[in-house]
């Protein structure tokens, strides 16, 4: 059950290959870029590296690399924000706790959707690692761990006990351990750890490496339906945005059917448009909207690219109409009465 690998981040992974190689890896670092570029898949080849016996690597055989390959080795650990485990947990639970879902991450080949707002890293994580930390590597000459979306190792709790308990370990790191941050908010880490750690700016990719992601055979099952040059549109370079996005492109489906109806005036299409917009469902319904402003730009470029300038223009100009929708959503105005004037405004426009 292979994890999909790596794909591009080629001069940071021959960077801190070198500096690994030469013994000058910071003990510290944070890899910090836009969410769903891999940086945790990049913190995970780097520890893959660290552990492998063998010289540049990974090389995919050793002991240590059957164990890390299946995310199983005793020295290299991956913690990252979850469900809150309920009661008084000791150090044992929450070890196992991360061990399941880490296997069944693993199970789907290392491809998960961004963990939801309710998640954090709690301090009975902080408890654990300083009990792991203490401890000499199992199997390898080193230890790693990885800390995903680091920034929320504390704000749902009210004490910093998580955060100063990491913060002595980044400090002081035990020999032989190797820590890895991940956060695409580094602005929301504590200051005291982000000046212990050595950051590593990781860019989004580009096209032609998402383009090859999206067409990687394990990766397609778990990605919205749609071609593989709109998902790659979709991605804007950051194609793990689109694990779970099924939402997304529900969205980007409303906001075709809007524009239809608009365009040709269809009353019982827009009638469902409008009925479509249900107010329980406001985060879906700024998707609608951003889906639409994504939509308005393609054709205005498309037609402009054909020299349509009419269409060009049309389009350009319904464009004030969705953000003049978007500020209204946010004032908390009913979804279908915005989803109505707006319908009328892009009919007026003709788009
Ligand atoms: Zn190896």
């Amino acid at each position: 059950m292979p994890l999909v690998p790596l794909y591009g981040h080629e001069a940071v992974q021959a960077r801190l290959a070198a500096l690994a190689d030469q013994g000058t890896l910071p003990a510290s670092i944070l890899l910090q870029g836009p969410p769903g570029i891999g940086k945790q898949r990049l913190a995970l080849w780097l520890g893959h590296r660290l552990l492998c016996e063998a010289p540049n690597g990974p090389c995919g055989r050793c002991t240590q690399c059957r164990l890390t390959s299946e995310l199983q080795h005793p020295d290299l650990r991956w913690f990252f924000p979850r469900e809150r485990i309920a009661g008084d947990v000791d150090g044992d639970e929450v070890d196992e706790a991360y061990r399941t879902e880490i296997q069944e991450r693993v199970a789907a080949h290392g491809l998960y959707p961004r963990p939801e707002g309710s998640t954090g890293i709690y301090r009975y994580v902080a408890t654990l690692i300083t009990r792991l930390a203490a401890l000499s590597p199992s199997l390898a000459r080193r230890k790693v761990f990885i800390f995903g979306d680091a920034e929320r190792m504390v704000p749902q709790e009210a004490n910093p006990e998580t955060a100063n308990a990491i913060l002595k370990l980044l400090e002081e790191p035990p020999a032989d351990t190797t820590f890895i941050l991940t956060s695409s908010e580094p602005g929301s880490l504590l200051p005291t750890i982000r000046s212990r750690v050595v950051s590593f700016r990781i860019p989004a990719l580009p096209e032609s490496t998402v383009r090859r992601f999206i067409d990687d055979a394990l990766v397609k099952p778990l990605l919205p339906s749609g071609s593989t040059t709109d998902l790659v549109r979709m991605a804007g370079g950051a194609p793990g945005a689109l694990i779970g996005a099924v939402d997304r492109s529900v969205a980007v489906d409303r906001a075709r059917q809007l524009l239809t109806a608009a365009e040709t005036g269809r009353e019982a299409m827009l009638r469902a448009a409008i009925s479509s917009s249900s107010s329980k469902a406001r985060g879906s319904f700024s998707d609608v909207l951003d889906a639409l402003t994504v939509l308005l730009h393609e054709r205005a470029r498309d037609a402009a690219q054909r020299g349509d300038e009419p269409t060009a223009r049309r389009a350009a100009r319904a464009i004030p109409e969705v953000e003049q929708a978007k500020r209204l959503a946010e004032g908390n105005v009913n979804p279908q009465l915005i989803t109505a004037r707006l319908a009328f405004a892009l009919a007026g426009h003709a788009v």
